[in-house]
């Protein structure tokens, strides 16, 4: 029997409640979309995705007319206006649906969020802006009237991704644009995306390679030189299809670029939050992991016997620990995503660290509980909870914050004020 005032267990409630997290209306209700699209649209899709490696394009598709891939667009510009927070709540519900779905609409989002409301917040002239505002009103356009669909590829294989060497993707300024040569490996959306958001170095002849000359392009999918190879058979998130792209005297025109010179660099520094955006999607993953073991052990599962598990005094410590885990990943994480902005203070930034670190842990510790807690039944194939266990154990290699580089940096900038040294 539930406590007074305790609702029954509905396994689609908020993540996080909008009364108990403070939300306004407008967030609430842009979550609560999400949440819907979720369980309407994605939740019957996942698994056939997952065995095949196959790109779920259909997803995309249907999010055209519901606004979600324009949600981080300006309201002026023709989108939903979400503000960094309640993209993140939102693509907590997605994740909790299908999390190769959610984690490539973040590769999509992040195109407009970056060039968005996190932009908006850094150093630009007059005129930078001014160009800026137009330049990034094509791209908005294309996504608000014609559904398209942008990737983010930055990861190469080397120490670039990781943010400690300029990007060995080079572009070569030329008439009109740039001629970009290069290689993107895991690149997500590869051969479905539209557009792929390529961060490379601005690089002319002769001259040395620099972070600081970081370049945000977005490049046609069917322009001449760009090739997507290799085969994509991995453990989880087989619908990210994150295959490698070849970039060969690629013509990018300028006005295509994402941001103005100068600028990725300025918000990598900046706004660093900006690489927690992997982060909702395992928040979705931990929070799904732990609703299936609860509906699992009521008999409760769609498409199982209506056996129930929840007498054992050992299941009932299983849940009570998951839900331990689970509200202490939900409250860092909502901090962390609700104090993200511009020159956050130093606390802030580790903060951020741990809050990458214990969502990407601790969702695949709880999918791992899940199953010994659930038994044998439980992983079968033909229930999500194998695949949200495969799943979630790709969120800790995710550059530029795996785990073990949060763990890093949380040692060494607690421990060293910056430019500190034992000399
Ligand atoms: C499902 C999935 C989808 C992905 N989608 C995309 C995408 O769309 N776009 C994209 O750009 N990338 C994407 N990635 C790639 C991802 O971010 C990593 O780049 C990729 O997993 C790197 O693998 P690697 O073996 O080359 O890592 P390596 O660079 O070899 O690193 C291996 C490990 O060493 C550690 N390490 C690396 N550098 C440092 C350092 N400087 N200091 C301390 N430790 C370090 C890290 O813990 C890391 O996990 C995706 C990955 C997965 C799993």
């Amino acid at each position: 029997m539930n406590a007074p005032g305790i609702d029954a267990h509905d396994r689609n409630a908020p993540i996080f409640a909008p009364d108990a997290s403070r939300l306004n209306d407008a967030e609430a209700e842009l979550i609560a979309r999400a949440r819907r699209f979720g369980a309407r649209v994605l939740a019957p899709r996942a698994a056939q995705h997952d065995r095949e490696a196959t790109f779920p394009i259909e997803n995309f598709r249907d999010m055209h007319p519901e606004g979600l891939l324009a949600i981080c667009i300006p309201r002026g510009d023709g989108g939903l206006g979400a503000d960094f927070r309640t993209y993140c709540l939102a693509a907590a519900e997605l994740g909790r649906y299908c999390g190769a779905t959610a984690l490539s609409w973040n590769m999509h989002v992040c195109s407009t969020l970056w060039t968005g409301a996190l932009s908006d917040d850094l150093d630009m002239t007059p005129q930078e802006r001014e160009t800026h505002r137009a330049r990034r009103g094509r791209h908005y356009r294309r996504i608000v009237e014609d559904g398209a669909v942008y990737s983010q590829p930055f990861s190469e294989g080397g120490a670039a991704a990781a943010g400690t060497v300029a990007f060995g993707t080079e572009a070569k300024p030329v008439e009109g644009g740039f001629l970009v040569t290069g290689k993107k490996i895991f690149a997500s959306l590869s051969g479905a995306a539209d557009y792929y958001g390529v961060l490379c170095t601005e690089r002319a002849e002769g001259a040395d390679a620099s972070r600081r000359n970081t370049l945000y392009l977005a490049v046609s999918a069917k322009a001449p030189g760009v090739q997507v190879v290799g085969d994509w058979d991995p453990l989880g998130m087989r619908g990210t299809v994150s295959r490698t792209l070849l970039f060969k005297d690629v013509f990018v025109p300028e006005d295509e670029m994402l941001m103005p010179r100068g600028v990725y660099f300025q918000a990598a520094t900046r706004w660093p939050h900006m690489f927690l955006t992997l982060s909702p999607t395992y928040m979705g993953l931990a929070q799904a992991a732990y609703d299936f073991t609860v509906a699992y052990l009521r008999g409760e599962v769609p498409g199982t016997p209506p056996v129930k598990r929840r007498m054992f005094p050992t299941k009932q410590i299983a849940v009570a620990e998951m839900r331990v885990t689970l509200e202490q990943t939900k409250a860092l994480w909502f901090q962390a995503v609700t104090e993200a902005r511009a020159n956050p203070t130093k606390e802030q930034v580790l903060r951020a660290y741990a809050a990458q670190h214990t969502v990407m842990e601790n969702a695949n510790a709880l999918a791992a509980k899940a199953i010994r807690t659930c038994g044998g039944q439980a992983m079968l194939k033909s229930l999500p909870l194998e695949r949200i266990y495969r799943d979630s154990r790709c969120g800790s290699l995710m550059l530029p914050w795996t785990a073990e580089i949060c763990i890093d940096r949380l040692g060494k900038e607690t421990l060293y004020e910056s430019g500190e040294t034992d000399e």
